[in-house]
């Protein structure tokens, strides 16, 4: 803790060198940490094809230092068919709870459900993971992504429901509410003082904001709810012109993806939305706010249980290709409550995922106002990415594409700048991702590793998760890492 205050007190008299050579900083850092790579694995994975093999084929083709894995993961039911967990080959579903748990930390026992006849309920992943990783000198970190739908995994999320600017009960959970808020409290007491011995933690989520979440969709943005409302008022924003800016936003989108044109032109007519209805902005930021301060909230409960311990936050794929996302999450404001950020990089899907995007919001929407071929190259322009480098438009339609490794580099160039030193940046390129075709090969793995470190990251996650990649992609990657410590 005091070692980072003073980093972030000697980085700013040297902001203005480091803003010119963002290099400088990380390299400084290798001098006295060995490089950190890391990967995630997922519970069922280690269970299933056995820890030690894991973590031994992991040093050997990567050099993994530190192994990641979920203590519970909720989170996986909400994208699944009747909210279900996920199953393995034979149908048999698997906990949620990767972990043992301890009532004595919970007010609400409810909260604990577990099913006991799930597969692997009553084993502890962490404590299992620790006995094998330990004698290899491995750090082991839990990771928990926010199950933030409400699908019944955990009794009783119903009753933190968010409230959305109409007033009806939303999908999603509040993060003001403090029943919710106790869940997270619980849930961190219990998972630290039942392996006292973790060396690190993320957490993180994947859902985003108010404007977009309103802009063409069923329901407007959230969250109304009382809990949020005080905390509104306290900051002195006019809800009502929020809700109402929210709304127009809603009828806005769903207009145009009906065929109208507004007289004045798209990006005009939102532009008018949002002078008229200003605390709708400040509504976007406070709902990000929000989110952020429940991360604060967990840094310093972990803090307090032991500051050794390594804090990173889940930076999720989206921040790499939504302008409204990246005006309200703000790099630079996070190192106070970060140790590090893990940084999605996936540049196989990046093609696929970024077109929805694009299309959903932007293309018909936003930039409508422009053709495609010229707001395509705009909308990557000012993600502050290269429209000549990138493929274009007609080959995503046609077929999954990566992005280059370029993107990786200009990505990582802009968070390392942004944090400048306040906290370390932990890149995360993914590849392999099942469901998409991009065959990724050897070589654009060694080149995206290449580049992130080029472009000054203090470490690095080896993929989105450790079971998805190919054994060549592994021993690429291992690689890549391994001629760049030589060069330097
Ligand atoms: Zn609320």
């Amino acid at each position: 803790m005091k070692r980072r205050k003073f980093i972030k007190t000697s980085v700013t008299a040297t902001a203005a060198i480091s803003a010119l050579n963002s290099f400088a900083y990380g390299t400084s850092i290798k001098k006295t940490d060995p490089l950190f790579i890391g990967t995630p694995v997922l519970p069922e994975f280690l269970f299933e094809e056995g820890i030690a093999k894991t973590l031994d084929d992991m040093q050997e083709m990567v050099g993994i230092n530190t192994v990641m894995t979920f203590s519970h993961d909720h989170v996986f039911n909400q994208y699944r068919k009747g909210f279900r967990p996920k199953t393995d080959e034979e149908g048999h579903e698997y906990t949620n709870t990767w972990v043992r748990t301890n009532p004595e930390y919970y007010s609400d026992k409810n909260l604990l459900f577990q099913d006991p006849s799930a597969k692997y309920a009553g084993r502890d992943v962490l404590d299992e993971l620790w006995a094998e990783a330990e004698p290899r000198n491995m750090k082991v970190y839990a990771r928990i992504l926010e199950p933030y739908v409400i699908t019944g995994a955990i009794p009783g999320f119903e009753e933190f429901a968010e409230v959305d600017a109409n007033g009806e009960k939303g999908k999603n959970v509040c993060f003001n509410h403090p029943g919710y808020m106790a869940y997270w409290d619980s849930v961190i007491s219990d998972l630290f003082h039942t392996h006292p011995w973790l060396q690190g933690f993320k957490f993180g989520q994947e859902r985003g904001g108010p404007i977009l979440s309103s802009m063409g969709k069923n329901n407007p943005g959230t969250c109304f709810c009382e809990h949020c409302q005080k905390l509104a008022q306290k900051r002195n924003i006019n809800i009502d012109r929020a809700r109402k800016g929210l709304i127009e936003i809603q009828e806005f989108g769903n207009r145009i993806n009906a065929g109208e044109k507004p007289v004045d032109g798209n990006f005009v007519t939102f532009l008018r939305i949002l002078t008229q209805n200003a605390d709708v902005l400040l509504w976007e930021q406070f709902w990000m706010d929000s989110r952020e301060e429940q991360r604060k909230r967990i840094y310093k409960q972990i803090k307090q249980f032991n500051e050794k311990i390594q804090i990173g936050w889940h930076i999720d794929h989206g921040m790499t290709w939504d302008l409204i996302t990246r005006a309200t999450w703000d790099y630079s404001k996070m190192g106070a409550y970060s140790d590090w950020l893990s940084v999605a990089l996936y540049f196989d899907s990046m093609g696929r995922r970024s077109l929805g995007h694009y299309e959903r919001n932007y293309q018909k929407i936003l930039f409508g106002d422009a053709d495609e071929k010229y707001s395509y190259p705009m909308y990557l322009s000012m993600l502050g990415f290269d429209p000549e480098t990138e493929p274009p438009l007609e080959q995503h339609r046609k077929h999954d594409t990566s992005f280059s490794s370029d993107y990786v580099y200009r990505e990582c160039q802009r968070v390392v700048k942004n944090v400048n030193g306040a906290a370390k940046v932990q890149a995360r390129p993914g590849f392999d991702m099942p469901g998409y075709d991009c065959n990724v090969t050897p070589a654009q793995v060694y080149d995206a590793v290449i580049k992130a470190l080029d472009a000054g990251v203090d470490g690095l996650w080896c993929g989105r998760e450790w079971d998805e990649i190919s054994h060549e992609n592994a021993q690429s990657f291992g690689d890549a890492i391994k001629d760049w410590m030589k060069r330097k």
